[in-house]
């Protein structure tokens, strides 16, 4: 048996008509750059996000870039961020003359600890409040903003990181490429918020593999300030406006209407195929429950992180648990979208060959974290420096997990696992 680690084919079929009448629209209108398509897709991808607005931009990446351009943020300056993660959120920073700050990741959920930022802000910073600046003591460096990843589908500690966030003046870029539709229990409003809706910007993107992809690049922008959508325009088109007259310095960070018509028809199925993947997930989860795997160190994704920050704040409120909101929606919590299905695993690269040998693509997200990447050596971090990090780098791999994933290949592929562990 074969079990790819994503069959893009699958989903192709049953869209294959409908893909191709909306991009046979676009071709008839000539209308290739921006314009209307592309317009209704910043409509459907903000409301999606429950978000005010959407800018549609050339790829996740350049969702980040230009939403650091926005607030200016450059030279002399700093940005929180994870090392445990995909390159270009912190390769955005530093491209900008910026310099990362990397933090390490919660060991259970793969996304940024609000501990470990705390422990960077009380220890290696100092909080300007005559300037509302947060410096860092050894460099001098004002940090300005905070990136959270919501890593695999699911979403970063967001009230906790948006709390550190609002008591020092930092900027919130959430990286949601791989977290479209994810909700979390935001107490801020009466129900849970989708990732992206919660800090100043939302960067997504359409990169093929996301749970939304195009048939290329392309990525958006969300956010709740007009004026930070308006400027995100601008910068968009190399800054001009009107056409050929600058005030700023931009880019060409466009998103093609043919891009936007494809994902137009994918967005009306992203819910049903995220229940897949969530169904796939369950699926797995059960599986692995058989005995033998647990001992060896094996390890499912995270089930209950946000069942415990909601009973929490359930607690709180006393007075209203019985009918709160939030208890009812909770079974209805899309608080994982599965982007990826990721193991942690002893003999992970073994485990791995051998899943190869029997027809099971994996992949590892990521093999080597950020801060020992060669291109970011002057920044001066060394091996020990994010345990956690390291630590998932060399221990975590991801399954088969895509919506079309039949139930006998996911058997297939716990079969092989076991057998693994047996031997
Ligand atoms: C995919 C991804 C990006 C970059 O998106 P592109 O569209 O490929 O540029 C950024 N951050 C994370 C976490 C990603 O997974």
């Amino acid at each position: 048996m074969k079990v790819p680690l994503l069959d893009l084919k699958a989903q192709y079929q049953v869209i294959k008509e409908e893909v191709k009448e909306a991009m046979e629209e676009v071709l008839e209108s000539q209308h290739f750059i921006l314009g209307p398509t592309v317009e209704a897709l910043e409509r459907a991808i903000a409301s999606y996000c429950g978000c005010r607005y959407g800018v549609g931009v050339s790829s996740g990446t350049d969702a980040l870039l230009i939403a650091l351009m926005v607030k200016g943020i450059g030279p002399g300056e700093g940005v929180i961020t994870v090392p445990y993660t995909f390159f270009s959120t912190a390769g955005c920073v530093y491209r900008l003359g910026a310099r990362p700050f990397f933090v390490d990741i919660d060991p259970l959920t793969y996304n940024m600890s609000p501990h470990a930022i705390e422990t960077f802000i009380e220890t290696e910073c100092d909080f300007d409040s005559s300037a509302g600046a947060l410096l860092h003591k050894t460099s001098g460096t004002r940090i300005r903003a905070i990136i959270p990843v919501h890593l695999y589908g699911q979403c970063a500690q967001m009230d906790r990181i948006m709390e550190m966030a609002r008591g020092h003046n930092l900027v919130v870029i959430e990286d949601g490429a791989q977290a479209i539709g994810t909700e979390y229990p935001y107490l801020k409003s009466d129900q849970p918020a989708r990732a992206g809706s919660m800090g100043h910007f939302g960067c997504f993107s359409f990169f093929p593999s996301k749970n939304l992809g195009g048939f290329g690049d392309g990525g958006m922008v969300t956010t709740n300030e007009e004026e930070m959508a308006e400027k995100l325009k601008i910068l968009r088109t190399h800054g001009s406006k009107p056409k050929y007259y600058h005030q700023l310095v931009g880019g060409n960070f466009r998103l093609d209407a043919l891009q936007a018509a494809v994902l137009l028809v994918k967005l009306k199925y992203l819910d049903a195929w995220t229940n897949k993947r969530r169904q796939n997930a369950a699926y797995y989860n059960s599986l692995f429950q058989q005995p033998g795997l647990v001992e060896k160190g094996f390890v499912t994704p995270p089930q209950a992180v946000w069942e415990n920050i909601l009973s929490e704040k359930l607690s709180n409120q006393k007075s209203e648990t019985s009918n709160s909101k939030f208890e009812i929606r909770n079974s209805k919590l899309m608080g994982h979208i599965y982007n990826q299905y990721v193991i942690r695993a002893k003999r992970r690269d073994e485990l791995r060959a051998h899943l190869k040998e029997h027809g099971v693509g994996t992949e590892i997200y990521y093999p080597l974290p950020l801060h020992l990447q060669s291109c970011f050596a002057e920044l001066g971090y060394k091996a020990g420096d994010f345990p956690e990090s390291e630590k998932a780098a060399a221990e975590t791999l991801a399954l088969p997990i895509y919506p079309e994933l039949e139930p006998a290949q996911q058997e297939y592929v716990v079969d092989k696992i076991h057998a693994f562990y047996a031997s």
